[in-house]
């Protein structure tokens, strides 16, 4: 199943991400219009839904679709995840669980936006995205992937100046300047997915292929990183997890190189789609 939030409303998503149907007027309104209400009813959606095939008459506009998850109470996000891209940063590779930090909400866009280059160094990183369907403490990393309700593509946009000065990195804040954690353009159910442990995901730069990695090589696995936050936190059904980003970011290359006004930033995953971003 692929869920759009279009306009505000719950859609459904064919196939090939061309048309949709409206959720609450093809359940007859069992289900709320509101993308944010299905999650806690997430099992029960999934059950409704079985493969069955409503009329498809919504076109779907990228830059109409919204965050599939419009108001997760909790985002986090993961830190030098890839080895590679830990080692790109010269911030060293994690002993453990990488390091965690938010996304403060109102940083959340769909997935076609421009978004105004504060100053500084802007870069780019792309990450999979997993949205819960359920949540919970002290969830088994093998009853993790049944806590998910999706994946989605995702931008971790970053001002590399600010997040690296001072006494300690700080991620949070400078990751999180409007429209900074784009995310689309759907949502796909883990089982549309042909291995939803080793997605290929890439984004281009004015078309120029800057990213190319895959899933199979995070450091902590989706699954692995919900029962580990698990573990502190309790996860709430709409929580958003940016899973981190391959190597190929800006900050890692001689010289550095980040994002000008007239840029356009695509990141897709394989089996999920793109999203884009105008720089300005
Ligand atoms: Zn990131």
């Amino acid at each position: 199943m692929r869920i759009a939030n279009l306009e505000g409303r719950a859609v459904l998503v064919n196939t090939d991400g061309t048309l949709g149907a409206d959720l609450a007027a093809s359940s007859d309104g069992l289900f709320a219009a509101d993308p944010a209400l299905l999650y806690p009813r997430w099992g029960e959606l999934v059950a409704w839904y079985d493969g069955w095939e409503p009329a498809w008459d919504l076109p779907l506009r990228p830059d109409a679709l919204g965050c599939p998850s419009p108001r997760p109470r909790q985002i986090f996000a993961i830190g030098l995840n890839y080895a590679a891209h830990a080692d790109e940063t010269g911030l060293g590779r994690p002993d453990g669980l990488p390091p965690v930090f938010t996304k403060f909400a109102s940083s959340l866009t769909g997935a076609d936006v421009v978004v105004d280059l504060p100053e500084g160094d802007v870069d780019w990183e792309v990450e999979v995205v997993a949205i819960l369907g359920s949540g919970g403490r002290d969830l088994a990393e093998a009853d993790a992937w049944s806590a998910v309700a999706g994946l989605s593509v995702g931008q971790d946009l970053s001002e590399r100046a600010r997040q690296l000065a001072g006494p300690a990195p700080q991620f949070s804040l400078w990751k999180s300047f409007a429209g900074f954690s784009p995310v689309g353009p759907w949502l796909v159910t883990p089982d549309e997915l042909d291995d939803p442990d080793d997605l290929r995901l890439s984004c281009t730069v004015n078309g120029e292929v800057v990213q190319d990695g895959r899933t199979r090589h995070l450091i902590s696995s989706i699954p692995h990183t919900i029962a580990e936050l698990s573990r502190v936190v309790e996860l709430y059904p709409g929580d958003v997890v940016f899973t981190g980003t391959p190597d190929g970011v800006g900050m890692g290359r001689t010289p550095p190189r980040y994002l000008s006004a007239g840029d356009v930033l695509v990141s897709r995953v394989e089996g999920i789609g793109e999203i884009r971003q105008v720089l300005r």
